[in-house]
């Protein structure tokens, strides 16, 4: 097992510098809403010799926020991931293949009993005893049963794993539901389509920090980062109150960054951290760049959100 200096050491190695390190340090910190002194222990916790082992599911989903996780450049978060967590089994980015990818997940299984993290991409079928998705034979009921009976808490990542996401949308000939109803457990829900990772990484490092999960909303969702609403969050809120709306796209509204209600924006009812954390390295996010929330964070958006162009 890798000291702290040969952690950061081997990160170096892969282009990730110190510096950038202790800025990702520092972003994971603000985003639990932690005391600037507490950097160099979330720094500490993310270094740990004892990293948190990983089985990572796949279910009925489009991987996106598997691609989401693996494709930022910026803070290097496939290096991060794959070095801070132990990932002992994911089936986008492991080796194995058939009947060995079947004996790394019960290897790992085995040697990590009680002792790891499981996490979900995707929703699960559950019509006729949830014959719609399957894996080596088993149905996603059945491998998530399984594997999370052994697991020390189980984080979704994504709406899909979180609420049943696109397959869960009307009329869900599948039965398609999330995770947490599926399998009748208590998940963290790090909602989105795709969720932000720095989310994802912030609730890994509460979990390594305390020893226990983060304080959860109504939908499973940890508070520190659905704990507000995109409106109240909004920097194109001061438009909203002064009545200044982008009326069609490239307008002169649009143009001036006013407030994108009347396009559909379902920021007033959205919760999560989109306008403080921002996407694509902390460049922009949707109404940044001038296009409405789709609520792509709350419980069957594809229904409840849409038409995604129209007023709420
Ligand atoms: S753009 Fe959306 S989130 Fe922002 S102020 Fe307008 S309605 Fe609210």
């Amino acid at each position: 097992m890798e000291s702290k200096e040969e952690l950061l050491a081997t990160l170096e190695v892969k282009g990730v510098n110190r510096r950038d390190f202790i800025k990702y340090a520092t972003l994971v910190t603000s985003v639990l809403g932690l005391a600037p002194s507490m950097i160099p222990r979330v720094a500490q916790a993310m270094t740990a010799k004892q990293r948190p082992t990983v089985i990572w599911l796949h279910f009925a989903e489009c991987t996106g926020c598997s691609e989401a996780l693996l494709r930022t450049t910026y803070p290097w978060i496939d290096d991060v991931v794959l070095d801070i967590l132990n990932v002992a089994y994911h089936e986008t980015i492991m080796a194995p293949a058939g009947h060995a990818a079947e004996k790394s997940l019960h290897d790992a299984m085995e040697q990590y009993k009680g002792n790891y993290i499981c996490v979900i991409e995707g929703g699960i079928p559950t019509a006729n005893d949830g014959v719609w998705g399957k894996v080596g034979g088993k149905t996603f009921l059945e491998i998530g049963k399984e594997v999370t009976k052994g697991a020390l808490a189980t984080v979704c990542i994504g709406n899909c794993a979180s609420f049943g996401g696109v397959q869960a949308a009307s009329p869900n000939p599948t039965q398609a539901k999330g995770a947490s109803e599926a399998l009748g457990i208590k998940t963290v829900n790090v909602a989105g389509c795709p969720p932000n990772v720095v989310n994802f990484m912030a609730t890994v490092v509460h979990f390594l920090l305390l020893g226990k999960l983060p304080a959860l909303d109504d939908n499973g969702r940890p508070l520190f980062a659905y704990g507000k609403t995109i409106h109240e969050q909004c920097p194109r809120r001061a438009h909203y109150e002064n009545q200044e709306f982008v009326k069609k796209f490239g307008d002169e509204g649009a143009k001036k960054g006013w407030c994108l209600y009347e396009m559909g924006c379902k920021g007033p009812d959205t919760y999560n951290n989109c306008p403080i954390i921002l996407f694509n390295d902390g460049t922009s996010w949707p109404v940044g760049a001038g296009h409405p929330c789709i609520g792509c964070s709350e419980p069957q958006f594809w229904d409840n959100k849409s038409p995604f162009y129209e007023s709420m």
